[in-house]
């Protein structure tokens, strides 16, 4: 999609400092991280919100949620179950959807923010 910033970062026009890539998705550290570990998690594929997504992004949808735990975790914020059964670490996955949503750019991502403990959103 053309003077989409991600597009671009997907396609290496713009750099970024990439953590995962295969066919569909691309995952990069937040240019302007709002936690120690920020990174999003995109599809290849141009969708400008999650408004826009349909019944047959469902896969793709998934395959978003199912990678967050993987990199939360090489990034150093997985969750962690200690010896007697307690928690500890984790993150915020978001996805900010249309202006009242806080949405900024127009191609979906989803922040995933860890390193800190937070009291809201
Ligand atoms: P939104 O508010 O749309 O959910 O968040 C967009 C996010 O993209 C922001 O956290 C912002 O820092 C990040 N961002 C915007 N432009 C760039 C860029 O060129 N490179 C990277 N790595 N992140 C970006
Ligand atoms: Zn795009």
């Amino acid at each position: 999609m053309e003077n989409c910033i991600f597009c671009k970062i997907i396609a290496k026009q713009i750099p970024s400092e990439a953590i995962y890539e295969d066919e569909d998705l691309l995952a990069f550290k937040d240019i302007h991280p709002a936690a120690p570990v920020h990174f999003l998690i995109i599809p290849k594929l141009h969708m400008a919100s999650l408004a826009d997504a349909q019944p047959e992004h469902a896969e793709l949808l998934g395959r978003m949620l199912e990678l967050a735990p993987k990199l939360a975790q090489e990034q150093g914020c997985g969750v962690i179950k200690n010896a007697d059964g307690s928690l500890t670490g984790g993150y915020k996955t978001l996805i900010n959807t249309g202006p009242d949503g806080g949405q900024e750019v127009y191609h979906l991502h989803m922040h995933v923010m860890g390193g800190v403990k937070r009291q809201r959103a």
